[in-house]
């Protein structure tokens, strides 16, 4: 379960002038909105954050940040893509820091929409995704229509941890939150909804699955619902292979 003395995050990794963070659970369980993890990782005192999320969780994760960092310390925001969920914050995030924010270069020019009239501190990514221009050894993996058109998770060198965004997303029950996932048959009814619905097709899947293979992975970490660690990283990426999502069930879809 997810305890109270969660609220402020852990620390999933640490070594040397490194540190990669879960940024805590959101308090309001009767919140109507999807639960969302926001990640952070410290470098030599530099800060990265991933998917810092929406303008109703902003006090909240701005405060589990300032656990860790300064908010002037925060040099990057990267948002795996458009979702409201994951951007809609910007324009505060934006205000508060003075960081660079990473997008897809599909959603640039919709980010007027949510605030942002000064593009100078927004770079756009590349479909092929690149290393960030940070010490921090942080890579952009791409994960393009899983489920975003333009979509991106990061790779994290150092901790061996690897943001996967929306995929991996796991939707609770109230309070029947866990953090870590240790029974995985169990906790596939919990993902695969998600996942059959929101993921484009299988080849989107397996062109991803085999990216990640090529990397040294320990952790993967979802944007919403538990991690994967370990024995458990390689269980999901088989699951993920095999599953038939999107357009591969377009039928069942208009099926009333
Ligand atoms: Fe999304």
């Amino acid at each position: 379960m997810i305890r109270a003395a969660d609220i402020n995050g852990r620390v999933l990794y640490s070594e040397g002038k490194h540190q990669f963070i879960w940024l805590g659970a959101d308090e309001d369980e009767n919140d109507e909105a999807v639960q969302a993890n926001q990640y952070l990782v410290v470098h030599n005192g530099k800060a990265t954050l991933f998917d810092p999320g929406g303008v109703h969780l902003f006090a909240r994760v701005a405060s589990a940040v300032s656990q860790y960092v300064g908010l002037d310390q925060i040099e990057s925001i990267i948002y795996s893509h458009q979702d409201p969920d994951v951007s809609s914050g910007i324009a505060l995030w934006m205000g508060i820091t003075k960081a660079k924010v990473y997008i897809s270069e599909l959603w640039v020019r919709f980010l007027p929409h949510f605030g942002i009239i000064d593009q100078s501190r927004i770079i756009a990514i590349e479909k092929t995704g690149r290393r960030l221009p940070t010490e921090a050894g942080l890579q952009f993996v791409p994960a393009h229509f899983l489920h975003s058109t333009g979509n991106f998770t990061v790779y994290d060198q150092a901790a061996k941890a690897l943001f996967s965004a929306d995929i991996g997303t796991a939707v609770f029950e109230k309070s029947t939150q866990y953090l870590f996932v240790e029974d995985f048959e169990k906790h596939v009814p919990l993902m695969e909804p998600f996942h059959r619905r929101y993921m484009a097709s299988n080849i989107a899947l397996r062109k991803w699955v085999e990216i990640v293979s090529r990397l040294d992975v320990k952790m993967i970490l979802p944007q919403h619902g538990a991690l994967f660690q370990d024995a458990m990283v390689g269980r999901f990426l088989a699951w993920l292979k095999e599953l038939k999502c999107g357009v591969d069930l377009i039928d069942s879809i208009y099926e009333a």
